[in-house]
């Protein structure tokens, strides 16, 4: 019999040294990849969003959505026929140290389904604790959770690769969170989301071996991770872990390059929060650039270093995969050929990062001085607050036919002007500098061979129309939280086609409002979820 439709495949749990330890005690957990452990039972589990797009790739009929069972699966009241459900056994750097032992703490994995030839993951998240929960409670509140359904979906559709979210449900628990970390805890509501992506592995289960120095298991996470994730690689050698370690570097700088494209700031790139399939994945206190700021992250645990800020988001990701080098040492044993790949990492985020700005300025061809383009942009764009979308996607109005603005001269910024936040700050030198850059960037479109509408078409796909501003998901949170969803799904409908322009959802093409700009939840999130 098929539950739910699901083609019951699991693979991770078969094939990995599980916890030979059965109890859902905390504590360390050596020489294996997972611990099997249930979620717990809540007391009035209801289904309240779910994507209906990853109900098909995992082959879920609508008939069945709307079953009891989906509810009581993906809310972790019952467990499939022939699953066994474990958390996962990872490490991480945390904010540049060695955390040790970290784990799924509050995330289980249900099961693995094969659905037209493509393997899938289910994992709930907030489904209670696990052998590592440390101190903490293993649960998950709404508002966590809706940013988190949200923005998974949102994310795919903009073409950023990650995780997926088939399902929102609340638990019917409350739950204690001291959201500020300022000693005013309050009961909120817990949910469950139900994400998807094809695994879950991070660094960080990578490095908790090498950290125990712990060849074999290691050598063994890395063979079933090459061979159902990267299987074009081959046979296991010096030269396919070599090759394994290139092609997790190239998927996580097309990650990270989406992330700046788009303007997203993940707020916290600890290892242990990244994926051996360069999927985004851990969606916390993550953030959307509204005015361009290099400097920016919405994670007020990370407010005096700034560690993971928008402008240094492609750094972090080349340390990151210096510490996968350092784990994945311990079985290759060649650091020259290890540094090697990272060193051309470093130059060829470089060059990737100019590609993909070219394209945001409609740049079809590649000419000398693009770079200094694109620089002087970045420093005009903070020279006051300019909303990152809304001038990107504005900027494919211009036409190339334009005269060049004279000295004086303000009408040309007309065009962008709605990007501004304050426009009485944009003092006389500050337009003199817009006026300098536009005359180059209007010579240089001269250049190009393609029409202006043809260059408005490519800019539009590359260039987002919605995003889920901070704001738009508080908006969701605070709706939900009086029990009213309509939200969430309006806005998960708004997302799905970002590139798109639709009179009907035309009210977020704007800037954050002034009230969302200091609130907590819209530009300042905790780690507190
Ligand atoms: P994060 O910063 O959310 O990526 O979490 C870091 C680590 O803390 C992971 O191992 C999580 O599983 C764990 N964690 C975060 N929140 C909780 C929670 N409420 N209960 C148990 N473990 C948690
Ligand atoms: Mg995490």
């Amino acid at each position: 019999m098929t539950q739910l439709g699901l083609n019951i495949a699991d693979t991770f749990n078969k094939e990995l040294p599980d916890d030979k330890d059965r109890n859902n005690t905390r504590r360390q957990v050596l020489e294996a990849c997972y611990s099997f452990v249930e979620p717990i039972q809540t007391s009035n589990a209801t289904l309240i969003a779910h994507s209906a797009e990853v109900a098909e790739i995992l082959g879920i009929s609508e008939g069945d959505l709307q079953s009891n069972l989906f509810t009581k699966v993906f809310s972790g009241n019952e467990v499939l026929e022939g699953t066994a459900p474990f958390a996962m056994c990872y490490g991480g750097h945390q904010f540049g140290h060695w955390a040790g032992q970290l784990g799924d703490g509050r995330a289980i994995n249900l099961t693995e389904v094969l659905h037209e030839n493509k393997r899938w993951a289910l994992q709930l998240k907030g489904a209670g604790p696990t052998p590592y929960s440390r101190s903490a409670d293993g649960l998950a509140v709404l508002r966590s959770s809706i940013r988190e359904f949200l923005l998974s979906e949102a994310m795919h559709h903009l073409g950023v690769p990650t995780t997926r979210a088939l399902s929102l449900s609340l638990t019917g628990d409350q739950v204690l969170r001291d959201m500020m970390y300022d000693g005013n805890g309050a009961y909120e509501k817990g949910a469950v989301v139900c994400r998807v992506a094809e695994s879950f592995i991070r660094f960080g289960n990578f490095e908790i071996f090498a950290s125990r120095n712990d060849k074999v298991n290691l050598t063994k996470l890395m063979d079933y991770t090459i061979k159902y994730f990267y299987p074009h690689i081959g046979k296991p050698s010096k030269e396919s872990y070599l090759q394994f370690f290139q092609e997790v570097c190239d998927r996580t700088m097309n990650m990270i390059i989406h992330w700046q494209r788009v303007g997203f700031v993940h707020g916290v790139m600890n290892t242990d929060n990244f994926s051996i399939l360069g999927l985004t994945i851990d969606y916390g206190p993550y953030g959307w650039l509204e005015g361009y700021d290099h400097g920016w992250t919405p994670n007020t645990t990370d407010r005096s270093h700034k560690r993971y800020r928008y402008g240094y988001q492609m750094n972090i990701s080349l340390w990151n995969l210096a510490q996968l080098a350092n784990a994945l040492f311990l079985v290759i044993d060649d650091a020259k050929s290890l540094e090697g790949i990272l060193m051309k990492y470093r130059s060829d985020i470089q060059e990737a990062y100019f590609s993909m700005m070219r394209s945001k300025l409609g740049l079809s061809l590649e000419e000398d001085g693009d770079e200094s383009l694109v620089i002087e942009l970045e420093e005009l764009l903070q020279k006051s607050e300019t909303d990152m979308t809304i001038f990107f996607r504005l900027l494919s109005e211009v036409s190339k036919e334009q005269s060049l603005p004279i000295e004086g001269d303000k009408k040309f910024l007309s065009v962008i002007e709605k990007a501004f936040y304050k426009p009485e700050e944009i003092t006389e030198s500050i337009l003199e500098s817009w006026r300098i850059w536009w005359m180059k960037y209007l010579m240089r479109l001269k250049k190009e061979t393609i029409d202006d509408a043809k260059r408005k078409t490519s800019m539009n796909l590359v260039n987002p129309k919605y995003v889920l501003r901070n704001y738009m998901a508080q908006l969701a949170i605070d709706d939900a939280n009086q029990g009213d969803y309509t939200l969430i799904n309006s806005l998960l409908e708004v997302l799905r086609n970002p590139y798109d322009e639709k009179p009907e959802h035309e009210k977020w093409f704007v800037k954050r409002p002034e009230w969302a700009r200091n609130k907590i939840g819209c530009s300042m999130l905790s780690c507190s979820s």
